[in-house]
């Protein structure tokens, strides 16, 4: 007996296998994600061509025997066609679907990860937005879904308001006395924008259709993408290649 699966989900790797198959991972919207052989998708004229590449968002039926899912049928809601505009676009939608796959589990769904990563694509492939800020919301806002939201609204050592630096191995942002102890005690303490800071607190409580819709001056549009992305690297524990390519093109 076949289990059966619909579900829409967003294509996060597409492997091209002998045969014209190709192996998908699909973050589903019911299962998390799921691994999938999409048979015969690479020929020409399959009926599974559309829906089943690389950043397609689409509604699919897989079906599971002995472990094993294939993808019986497909019809593709979103292709997200913006992203070939740009190589740093496209550099940035790489990385976000490897870090959508280290942060999503088999089997548990996570509605609010996937409206995140569908928003975050529209918004790159919009390119309206600078793509640098579109990166580090979708950072930020990633972690904070996955458990790692930092402590923004006090100084975490005396909880005053003052907030001018942040600490990344405690996650949380510091007062000028709180953070030079720290600073010469050798914790990794890094200066943090106010501007910064407001759109930090912004993104880890903005609305989603409005999470991308903030503007900062270079300074502090800086200062959040650094923060933003060293945190991740902080709380992933590993390095990114798409990210090496992304910095790369950027410059
Ligand atoms: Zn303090």
């Amino acid at each position: 007996m076949s289990r059966k699966i619909v579900s829409p989900g967003l294509v996060l790797r597409e492997i091209p296998v002998k045969e014209k198959n190709s192996l998908l991972t699909v973050l589903t919207a019911t299962d998390g994600l799921l691994t999938a052989t999409a048979y015969g998708a690479r020929g020409s004229g399959s009926s599974l061509a559309s829906g089943t590449k690389l950043f397609h968002y689409a509604e699919f039926v897989f079906l599971e025997s002995r472990g094993h899912y294939k993808v019986d049928s497909v019809q593709c809601l979103e292709q997200f066609f913006g992203l070939s505009h740009s190589v740093e676009s496209l550099a940035a939608a790489s990385y976000f679907a490897q870090l959508l796959y280290d942060v999503s589990l088999a089997g548990e769904s996570d509605a609010a990860v996937l409206r995140l990563a569908l928003n975050a694509l529209y918004a790159l492939a919009q390119g309206k937005r600078p793509h640098g800020l579109v990166k580090a919301a979708f950072e930020l806002r990633l972690m904070a879904l996955s458990g790692f939201e930092p402590e923004l609204e006090f100084c975490a050592g005396c909880g005053s308001l003052e907030r001018v630096f942040f600490s990344m191995p405690d996650a949380s942002a510091y007062c000028q006395n709180c953070a030079i102890p720290r600073k010469s005690a050798g914790d990794r303490i890094y200066p943090l924008y106010p501007a910064a800071l407001d759109a930090m607190q912004y993104i880890l409580s903005a609305d989603m259709p409005k999470l991308f819709s903030f503007s900062l001056g270079n300074e502090a549009a800086e200062n959040l993408c650094f923060l933003c992305e060293l945190y991740v690297r902080e709380q992933m524990g590993r390095s990114y290649d798409s990210l090496e390519i992304y910095h790369s093109l950027c410059n």
